[in-house]
């Protein structure tokens, strides 16, 4: 059974303050026995503050990015055992932001998947076509290649710690959102990769979450499609009034 899975990535948003409020409403509203995961992933300046209010919780902690090297001379770089230190269970690789505006490839994020799943941290791999490669008929061939090439050497026993984010970069941050019959379609087809890549086992069991102008108007209709099984959420997770219902889209498992 795959478990409904909703992250929010707070960007380069918030202080240390902000992130410790925001970060204590929501542990105070998303329950142990929510029947779903919830993980958070604030600043790099904020995270060590951030743990702490989450310790215990049901909220999981997540980074935005990390560094492909382990250790070194590395400057402005964040590593993976720096996220553990400070109790990092989740991090983000390949958001559209870091491919498109930080010049990220395909081979790059592969090590750093292949880094963070050696150190026993569970990876969300974002993938994602442009507006201009969805106009040209090429969105699921674009997909498909940086699911091949970012989980190059990954073993299928490292599978069950990776979760897709499927984020259609032309609706990251637009307010244009894929229909939720768009993004499905895209969901069972990154499904058939996984099968090829891996087998059919694997790809029943992966998480798979939608990306892109997620609110509180459209959570609902996006989680009612079969292959949607959560969100990767960025605008509306920086408040409580419109992360909360999203967390709670089906309400009734938490106040
Ligand atoms: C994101 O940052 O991954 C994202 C989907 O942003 P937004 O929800 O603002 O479109």
């Amino acid at each position: 059974m795959r478990v409904p899975f909703i992250a929010g990535n707070w960007k380069m948003h918030k202080t240390i303050e902000e992130a410790v409020a925001l970060a204590k409403e929501l542990v105070a509203k998303v329950r142990d026995n929510v029947q779903k995961k919830v993980m958070i992933a604030p600043p790099f300046t904020a995270l060590y503050a951030v743990s702490s209010v989450l310790k215990g919780s049901a909220v999981f902690l997540g980074a935005q990015n990390m560094a492909a090297a382990e250790k070194g001379a590395h400057t402005g770089e964040i590593s993976v055992h720096m996220l553990k230190d400070v109790g990092v269970s989740y991090v983000i690789i390949g958001h559209s932001e870091r491919r498109h505006v930080y010049g990220e490839n395909d081979q790059l994020i592969n090590k750093k998947v292949k880094l963070a799943l050696s150190k026993d941290l569970n990876v969300i791999l974002c993938v994602g076509e442009t507006l201009e490669e969805r106009e040209r008929g090429i969105a699921e061939k674009v997909v498909e290649e940086q699911l091949v090439n970012g989980l190059q050497g990954v073993e299928s026993k490292e599978l069950t710690f990776v979760t897709i984010a499927y984020e259609p970069v032309w609706a990251i941050g637009t307010g244009k959102t894929a229909t939720p019959e768009d993004a499905d379609a895209m969901h069972v087809y990154i499904r058939k990769v996984i099968t090829n890549l891996y087998d059919k086992a694997a790809a029943a069991v992966l998480t798979i979450q939608y990306g892109g102008s997620v609110k509180p108007n459209n959570i609902k209709e996006l989680m009612a499609k079969d292959n949607i099984d959560g969100a990767l959420v960025g605008g509306a997770s920086l408040e409580s009034d419109t992360f909360l219902p999203i967390i709670q889209f089906n309400n009734g498992d938490a106040e």
